[in-house]
């Protein structure tokens, strides 16, 4: 790195707590598709912090959003009501054909939220004796890092030295259908949440029909089929609804990341009446949720993605990235796969895919690996066909150069 980069690394790791591995770069700015860093290298962005910047970086119209909402009102907590929420709710709810919306702030508080209002249903409406129920999960998944999420999780650098663990979780093969039906014949079980592409666990794209099995086993054993959203939502996966392409409908969906194109943090679940009336007044809640500037930087986020068709683009633009990627050397890359423009590639054991991801900065593409041997490219939906060739060109220099 640079002085200028390696100062700010330093600095961090003597000030900061540990909790990150960062790829050796510092950005100072970015706009669209493009970082550049203290010393105004400019790169693609191919992660996209995680599939939150969908819009591309510091969308004009949702930073107007934010700074005209920041100037006028800011925070009012819901002790009182506000001029923009009843706006917001109305709109998220209409956009996604759900009854009702709670709103949150982080992609993992939305999650809590599902589990919370999956155990209330369970009490209220399913008949599930007190404290009896259960979440099904799916292993690999990846919700955050509160302790539910932990708890949930089977991926010991998440959960170890964590515990004890919240009660009442099981954790199944992701993409198995008779393994849920064997856990939803118990009469306690309240959900299943699951990612309908696994995004953490490097773009893990499950079978044809799995989605709309999970919808019907959920409805034959009267549990909720929650759909954590919160990554492959909002056009990152070619759809409004990463389970729109599968043509079903949850009873419960997670959104956060994009819901704010990357500028402020924003969550939600979204479910019908049955479900999001269980919980009363005062049952649970948040001091920044439905604050006004997320909901007016959530109404932005949302009319760019429609207006500007960011999903179509994202069809167009990641077959393109996945149909050139596969003509680069397969003994490097072993596999590419995808959904929409959310794309992974598993490289060969040969080779090590954080130095592969240095080579690219250092020729000027952003990507981080996930476990070991994959790479997740996720671009900013924005992207255009002639950048993407630009960047296989990158992502071809590197794989022929190691
Ligand atoms: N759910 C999924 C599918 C995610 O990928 C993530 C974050 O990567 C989360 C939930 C948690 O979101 P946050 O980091 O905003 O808490």
């Amino acid at each position: 790195p640079s002085p200028a980069t390696a100062a700010l690394i330093k600095q961090e790791e003597k000030f900061g707590a540990h909790n990150y591995k960062p790829l050796p770069v510092a950005i100072k700015r970015a706009q669209g598709v493009f970082m550049w860093d203290v010393d105004n290298k400019r790169y693609y962005d191919f992660l996209s912090a995680y599939s939150a910047v969908n819009q591309g970086h510091c969308h004009p119209r949702i930073v107007k959003a934010l700074t005209e909402q920041a100037a006028t009102l800011c925070l009012t907590s819901r002790a009182f009501h506000n001029d923009v929420l009843a706006h917001y709710e109305k709109f998220v709810t209409e956009l996604l054909g759900y009854d009702k919306l709670l709103p949150m702030n982080t992609g993992v508080e939305a999650c809590e939220t599902s589990i919370k209002l999956a155990r209330k249903w369970a009490y209220k409406v399913k008949g599930v004796p007190e404290n009896q129920a259960k979440i099904i999960f799916a292993e690999n998944n990846f919700w955050g890092r509160s302790l539910a999420a932990v708890s949930a999780s089977t991926d010991p650098t998440a959960y170890r030295d964590y515990g004890p663990f919240l009660p009442g979780f099981k954790t199944i093969p992701y993409d198995d259908l008779p393994a849920l039906e064997a856990e939803l014949k118990d009469p306690n079980v309240a959900a299943f949440m699951v990612e309908p592409i696994q995004g953490e666990a490097g773009v893990v794209v499950p079978s044809d029909g799995y989605l709309a099995g999970v919808r019907s086993l959920c409805t034959k054993y009267n549990a909720l089929f929650i759909a954590d959203e919160v990554q492959s939502g909002l056009g990152r996966a070619g759809a409004r609804l990463c389970v729109d392409n599968s043509k079903v409908r949850p009873d419960l969906v997670t959104l956060g990341k994009a819901l704010s194109g990357g500028v402020y943090p924003v969550s939600a679940v979204v479910g019908d009446d049955e479900v999001m009336t269980t919980i009363r007044p005062g049952e649970h809640g948040s001091t920044y949720g439905g604050n006004p500037i997320a909901c007016k930087v959530g109404i932005e986020a949302l009319r760019v993605l429609e207006e500007e068709k960011l999903a179509e683009n994202a069809v167009r633009t990641g077959a393109l990235l996945r149909d050139e990627l596969k003509k680069l050397s397969p003994e490097v890359i072993k596999i590419v796969r995808g959904v929409g423009q959310f794309n992974a590639i598993v490289i060969d054991a040969k080779y090590d895919a954080m130095d592969v991801c240095l080579r690219l900065r250092d020729r000027g593409l952003l990507a981080k690996p996930t476990h070991g041997d994959k790479i997740r490219f996720t671009p900013p939906l924005v992207i255009s066909e002639e950048q993407i060739m630009d960047c296989v060109g990158i992502i071809k220099s590197v794989v022929e150069d190691l």
